[in-house]
């Protein structure tokens, strides 16, 4: 049988109330790996393209056919939002001519409209090329907003897919009770950890969840990379102290193995985001990477 014809058979059969009437998934789009984890758990039969692979940089991706034709077909975009998709998202859905997902709408999400930002509306340094003019948009590095982010989304897939409302809210629920049943043991074995020196300040809603030191960044300012001269200083002001310097495998090695070297610290290469396939459990075994990271520096 062809393909058009078994279909035709199902609804016919779904309309004499022989089978259940066939539920069309949702077709979702993430921008970030971490988006997307968040979507396997809440919608694992959910349709999902993930835009940005786990060692990209959000602030700087290319917008590319593929991601347009994913954007053209989607009924929600998961976005982390605070202006961290600007410099692309907003252009290659505008080239996807598919009203529903724009800015506004209810298939459009942005994480970082869900929960208390950080860094919002102070010394963001406009005239230097600072990324972050809209607050820090990094908040899928801490566990506890992800839990609330779920939960936000969930109640927006439920208005969108009202027959998997149930579903999807009590997936969110499994996940902040997995993430709630983690945060004790991340914090016993965070009890001796040193400050932690960050390349991009992308970890700081991390550090403040854990009372962690942020010893300072490799960046002077958000996006813009270090001179000599921003190095030397800064190595001359964490001298005698201890600490951990973590970078994201976007970012240029040399300086934070420089300042490494030069302090005697451990430098750590982490990516920001779980693998590309990972659901709730893979975030979860992805910020333990993080903890250990910091945790066995002390
Ligand atoms: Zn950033």
């Amino acid at each position: 049988m062809k393909r058009w014809s078994i279909l035709l058979a199902a609804v016919l059969a779904a309309g004499l109330g022989l089978m259940p009437a066939i539920a069309l998934a949702l077709n979702v789009v993430a921008t970030s790996p971490s988006m997307g984890a968040l979507v396997r758990t809440l919608a694992p039969n959910a349709k999902l393209t993930v835009l940005a692979e786990p060692d990209q940089d959000l602030h700087m991706l290319q917008a590319k056919p593929s991601m347009i034709r994913a954007l053209r077909s989607a009924d929600l975009v998961v976005a982390i939002g605070a202006e961290l998709e600007v410099g692309w998202l907003p252009a290659a859905s505008k080239s996807a001519v598919n009203p529903v997902i724009l800015p506004g709408r209810e298939g459009y999400f942005e994480a970082a409209a869900q929960v208390p930002l950080l860094e919002v509306g102070g010394t963001a340094d406009r005239a230097r090329g600072d990324v972050h003019p809209a607050g820090n948009p990094h908040v899928d590095l801490d566990p506890v907003r992800m839990a609330q982010i779920a939960e936000a989304l969930a109640e927006r897939m439920a208005r969108l897919d009202p027959a998997n409302a149930a579903r999807y809210r009590s997936n969110a629920k499994r996940f902040a009770t997995a993430v709630d049943r983690q945060i004790p043991e991340w914090q016993a074995r965070l009890v001796d950890a040193p400050g932690v020196l960050l390349y991009h300040r992308d970890a700081i809603y991390l550090l403040e969840r854990f009372n962690l030191t942020l010893l300072g960044t490799i960046e002077p300012v958000p996006g813009v990379p270090p001179s000599g001269r921003d190095l030397k200083a800064l190595i001359s002001k964490l001298r005698g102290k201890d600490g951990v310097i973590i970078y994201a495998p976007h970012h240029s090695p040399k300086a934070p193995q420089k300042v490494g070297r030069d302090l005697g610290w451990p430098v750590v290469r982490l990516p920001l985001d779980p693998p590309i396939d990972a659901n709730g459990d893979g975030y979860l075994r992805h910020m333990d990477r993080w903890i250990d990271a910091i945790a066995s520096a002390g």
